[in-house]
This record gives C-alpha cells, structure tokens and sequence, in this order.
C-alpha cells in the first residue's frame, strides 16, 4: 500500500508534461485542449495501472512519453485513411474493393472543388441529367440500348424490381439467393422492393421447366441472379440466360440478370471464369445489374443496362432520388468506363493487378527485400504465392503470383501488428509463423513505406535485446 502511494505521488502534473520537449512537437501545432486532454488521460490510465497491478515497482517515464504521444495520435488522426494491402486480396471488402484509376481521383477532385455540370446542360444553357454524363459510355461499351447508375448493385437490384415487378411474381432459382456479406441478402433485398419472390428448383439443379411451370397471371418478371461470391460443384444444373430469354420471349415476360461481378474483358487467360456484361447482354435480356467496384475496377456503384422502355421506367421511379449516384462517384465512374475505350489493363488498378505476371511480381519482391537490405534479425526471401480475386467475385479463381516472406525468432503474430501500427498501417498476411508481403497488391510507391516500417521494427526489438 505504502509502494502504491508513492508511485501514485510520482504521476507528473498535467503543467509539468505540457511544458516537456519530448511532445513538443505536438504543442506546437495542436490545439492546446487536445493535449491537455491527452494528458489526463495518460494520467488517469497510469493511476489505474498504479492501482490495479500487484507488482509495479517503479513509474516509468518514458512509457508514460510513448502512451501520451500514442494517445495524442490518435485524437487527431482521421478514422478514414490510407492502408497498405499486401494480403494479395485484390477486391478486399474491408479495404474499400476496387482502388481507382488516376484520372478517376482526378476528376473526383475537380468536381469537388468547383461547379460542375452535374445537371446542367452547358451547349443548351439549361437543366440537364446527371445520367446523361455515362450513358452513352455505357451503352457502346456494352452493347445496350439504355443505361442508368446508382448508388450500389443492392440498390439496383431494388430499383429495379420495384420498377419492374411491383405487387407481381418474380421467378428466381433456390441455387441462386446469394448472401453478398455483412449478412445481407439478395432474397430480403428482393422482397423490399415489393415483388413476390417465387423460388423454384432446388439448391443444385434448376431446370428451364421449372420457371416455366411456375409462371402465372401474376407474374412480372424472372430473374438470374449470378452466383458471385460461391460455387455449387458437382450434381448440378441451372438454366442459361439463353434458355431463359426464351421463356421470356413466349410468355412476354421480361427477363433480369443480376451479374454482380460486372467484368467487361475476357480474363480467362489469368484464370478468372467469369460471364462478361457484354456476353450475357448478346443474349438477349432485357435489364442487367452490376456493381461498380467490383470487376470493373472504379467506384461503389450499381449499374443498370438494357431495354430502353425498362430503363426510363426505373428513372423516374422514387426509389431513384433515394438511391441516386452522387458527384464524386459519378466523375470517377465516368473516367473508369473512358478508361475501357483507352487502356484499360493499363489504366485500371484492379485489372492490373489482377492480369499482373508472377515475373514481374517476383521482380517487385526482389525490389523490396533489396530496399529493406540487409537485417541481423529477419530472413527474407523471394516465395511464389497465390492469391484470391476478392470481394465475392470469382470464388474459385486462383491467381499465381508472388510475395516477400518474412521470418524472425520473434512470433509472426506480433510483427503483424506492429505492422498495423505503422503510420501507414500495412495489412499483411500470417501463415505458419512467417509474415508474407503479397505484391499482387502492393503499389510500387509504397515499398518504399514498407522498407522503412520493417526497418523501425527492427530498431524496436534491436533495442529491447540490448
Ligand atoms: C455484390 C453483389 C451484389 C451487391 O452489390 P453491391 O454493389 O455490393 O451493393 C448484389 N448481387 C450480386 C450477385 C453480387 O455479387
């Protein structure tokens, strides 16, 4: 008790640690209230600590300096900032899916700066439509007679039931109602919009008779839903969009895809099996939906494509003032799909990534481990890898590629996170005790950042050794 005492007696006042060098470098720049907040709650931390532990034998300073700056950080640090992902995940749904392309984030920062012509027709001088600006980017690169997007592939799905099929039957196969994540769920989706979701088939085999047994007078619509983030293997059987437009056709029924994924280019040769838009539209039917930052590489968005009479019923529908595209996204999916008329393996980070050669990714781990030079205390070596394409699209790809692996006497565990730690947090993966830098996607500006933060880590447990 008595030891208690005067360990609690040894906490320095609030005064003393704000007139101290070791945080001047926040006091001059920082508002003093952040700091003298930061303050007394280290104190109050460490009288906690004082309280709480049996064995503390003496106040040390200059954890208390670290705890404090740590603390300082972190008040004035955004929530939202950059990370480094060298888990190789190129669509990691944690991390924002796809990363865009430079003229992209330059055209989001134009439009934020100034006026733009969101819905401003500049030749005629009047009122225009924010749809107009992508439309025709859309429609040509696709193939469809009319185009619209809004906020994500969730909300078009709604639009798009809600506008088409309201109060009828739509026709969907038991193998196909998709949970996307966060425990959201295409059916619950589906049924908001106010269609009457009809299953038909079981969970692995759908047949073209059984839409076609289950159409009524109440049917709207029949819709595919593109099994995106999974696969059913083995004993199974679905109708083709093919087989589908067919039944269409006989009944007068409008037929829906909902593709999710939305890949523009043939990426077979890098080992991702999917549908293209451009495919599935050649088909025949009438309204797809795709997300924006899925495949195609730009921003969070929900794109809807096909028959002109479907499209301009969905634009001036409620639901699509609720659930409209703002600015930002707009100026950057507008780059993204001028991209596709230009370069887009080039151009497009994710469809870099995702082509990327394991030569040229080896040659990146070598860039690496050469910028990290020689270390006492990491092995470092050049691996071969694989990697996932990420926010549930192509769940079966795989992609061949390579990664820096890291091993140390030290637990792969807590490496890990004080890579997390890092001012730039690098997101890297564990697997059998070693850390693995995956450079499918790592940016070439960034090894630099995770040279020097594997050096600072270095320092840290040189120092603790000595
Ligand atoms: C991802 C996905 C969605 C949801 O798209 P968001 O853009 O994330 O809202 C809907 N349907 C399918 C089939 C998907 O794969």
């Amino acid at each position: 008790m008595e030891n208690k005492k005067k360990l609690l007696g040894s906490l320095p006042k609030v005064d003393e640690v704000l007139m101290d060098k070791r945080i001047d470098e926040f006091t001059s720049k920082l508002p003093r209230e952040i700091i003298v907040d930061s303050i007394r709650e280290t104190i109050s931390d460490h009288r906690q600590m004082i309280l709480e532990s049996e064995d503390l034998v003496n106040f040390d300073e200059s954890i208390f300096f670290i705890k404090l700056k740590e603390k300082i950080k972190s008040r004035y640090k955004h929530n939202l900032f950059h990370v480094i992902n060298a888990t190789g995940v190129v669509l990691h749904t944690n991390l924002g899916r796809a990363v865009l392309s430079q003229k992209s984030v330059e055209s989001i920062i134009e439009v934020a700066k100034g006026y733009s012509t969101l819905e401003y027709n500049v030749k005629k001088g009047k009122r225009g439509s924010r749809h107009d600006h992508v439309e025709n980017l859309i429609c040509k690169l696709i193939g469809a007679e009319a185009a619209m997007v809004v906020n994500n592939n969730a909300a078009a799905t709604m639009l798009c039931l809600s506008a088409m099929a309201e109060n009828k039957e739509v026709i969907v196969s038991r193998g196909e109602l998709v949970e996307i994540g966060g425990s959201f769920r295409v059916p619950d989706i589906m049924e908001r919009s106010g269609a009457k979701l009809v299953e038909v088939g079981t969970t692995n085999k759908t047949k073209d008779r059984d839409y076609e047994k289950a159409i009524t007078e109440e049917t709207g619509a029949i819709m595919k839903v593109h099994t995106s983030n999974y696969k059913i293997l083995g004993f199974t059987s679905e109708a083709s969009l093919d087989e589908l437009v067919k039944i269409g056709k006989v009944h007068n029924l409008p037929v829906i895809y909902d593709m999710g994924s939305g890949l523009m280019l043939n990426l077979e040769k890098c080992g991702i099996k999917e549908p293209t838009v451009i495919d599935s539209l050649k088909t025949g039917i009438d309204v797809i939906l795709f997300s924006g930052d899925k495949l195609l590489g730009g921003p969070q968005a929900g794109i809807l494509a096909g028959k002109k009479e479907y499209i301009e019923k969905m634009k001036n529908h409620p639901l699509a003032r609720a659930f409209r595209i703002d600015k930002f996204t707009l100026a950057a999916l507008e780059s993204t799909f001028r991209e596709y008329h230009d370069e887009p393996l080039e151009k497009i980070p994710t469809l870099k990534m995702l082509t990327e050669t394991r030569e040229n990714l080896k040659e990146k781990a070598k860039e690496l481990k050469e910028l990290i030079g020689p270390t006492p205390i990491f092995v470092l070596e050049v691996v071969d890898s694989k990697e996932q394409v990420g926010g549930g699209s192509a769940p079966t790809a795989v992609l061949y590629g390579a990664s820096l692996k890291l091993t140390a006497d030290i637990k792969a565990e807590k490496i890990e996170r004080l890579l997390r730690k890092a001012d730039t947090p690098i997101i890297a993966r564990v697997y059998n005790d070693s850390i693995y830098f995956d450079m499918r996607t790592i940016m070439t500006e960034e090894l630099e950042t995770i040279a020097t933060a594997v050096k600072n880590i270095e320092k840290i447990f040189l120092e603790r050794e000595d």
